[in-house]
């Protein structure tokens, strides 16, 4: 068995040259004041048959996200070595103490697991997992798949995610590994704080980087479920690892997956003051510019009228803002245009 690798505090008993399934738990190093010697487990199943690509499927990150890490545990249960020409990692609570606690940012030091990357070896908890993720996992992948959601405030039209990865070759791969994940919609995207992200420090390593925003608002959206659990078969059948061909046809009978696309600061509408916000779209609705997007009230105030936010861009509704209290710079709505592939940088127009 492997013992700690690449400097990592996290010692993973998975021998990942071994032929079969493995499942089993990396023991991270917690100490507490009533646990001097602590340690949290984390759950890693692998399945290894033949030679083939390795796919790595990670759920978890955050803690109130659900279908991926149901998603995820249901394939660890079901891949039979057999099946299988390749790899399989599959990691489904990888920030296990947030998921347990039901919170984005993790219990064991409060910070966002997705703004630690590539992490540290000696930082926080959080910053110790990044680091295991990024130096003892990340470098026996071919493909990785790191399964979101909105988490409470947002919801989120059924998607797989990517940056517009300037590599004209990775880009391809990773729109067709996206086409053939079969999410409803696929948004290509610059995000906020992205170099911190998961997705950025795959990407870095040359990595195919595909995520995913599959329901939000706090509870299991049912066919996120069902588009995750599909996705990640979709996924290895791409990738040749299992036998098949992707099954991408959605719900209301569209054939595969609308490439979308965020690049202009345009297409998030936000909050300019505190309030209780009542949105008028779902997320998956189409709107226009000019529409309104949703009502600002200020409930304890006898006569003070409502702030009318409105979109600034056409489109559909990638996120949503759940119907609750925000902050004056919150973003409540995002709205996804067409893909174009003459991007030139976030913002370029
Ligand atoms: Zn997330």
């Amino acid at each position: 068995m492997s013992a700690t690798q690449a400097g990592s505090r996290i010692v993973c008993p998975v021998d990942f040259d071994r032929a079969g399934r493995q499942a089993g738990y990396a023991r991270a190093p917690l100490s507490r004041n009533n646990s001097a010697w602590g340690t949290v487990e984390i759950p890693i199943v692998m399945v290894n048959n033949g030679s083939g690509p390795t796919v790595l499927f990670t759920g978890g990150i955050h803690g109130d996200e659900y279908e991926g890490p149901i998603a995820i545990s249901r394939l660890a249960r079901e891949l039979r070595p057999e099946e299988v020409q390749g790899r399989v990692i599959m990691m489904p609570a990888v920030n296990v103490p947030a998921v347990i606690a039901d919170t984005r940012l993790s219990p064991a030091d409060g910070r966002d697991m997705n703004r630690c990357f590539p992490g540290d070896p000696g930082g926080t908890f959080s910053q110790m997992l990044a680091h295991f993720l990024d130096s003892v996992i990340l470098p026996l992948a071919d493909i990785s798949v790191d399964l979101h959601t909105a988490g409470h405030s947002f919801d989120s039209a059924l998607s797989t995610n990517m940056h517009h990865v300037d590599d004209d070759e990775i880009r391809r791969k990773t729109l067709a590994a996206a086409a053939a994940f079969g999410a409803p919609y696929n948004v290509v995207f610059a995000g906020v704080d992205e170099d911190s992200t998961f997705t950025s420090c795959v990407e870095r390593r040359g990595i195919i980087s595909l995520g995913t925003e599959l329901g939000g608002w706090g509870r299991v959206n049912m066919e996120g479920v069902r588009i995750a659990r599909r996705g990640l078969d979709n996924i290895l059948k791409h990738m040749g690892v299992i036998a098949g061909e992707p099954e991408t046809v959605q719900k209301d009978g569209a054939p595969g997956t609308a490439h979308k696309m965020v690049r202009d600061p345009e297409c998030y509408v936000f909050s300019p003051r505190e309030g209780l916000f009542e949105p008028t779209h779902y997320a998956g609705e189409a709107v226009r510019a000019g529409e309104v997007a949703g009502y600002l009230h200020f409930v304890e105030d006898v006569d003070s009228d409502p702030v009318v936010l409105t979109y600034r861009k056409d489109g559909i509704v990638w996120f949503g803002a759940g119907p609750g209290r925000i902050s004056r710079g919150d973003a409540v709505a995002i709205v996804m245009e067409e893909y174009r592939d003459d991007w030139s940088g976030p913002a370029a127009r």
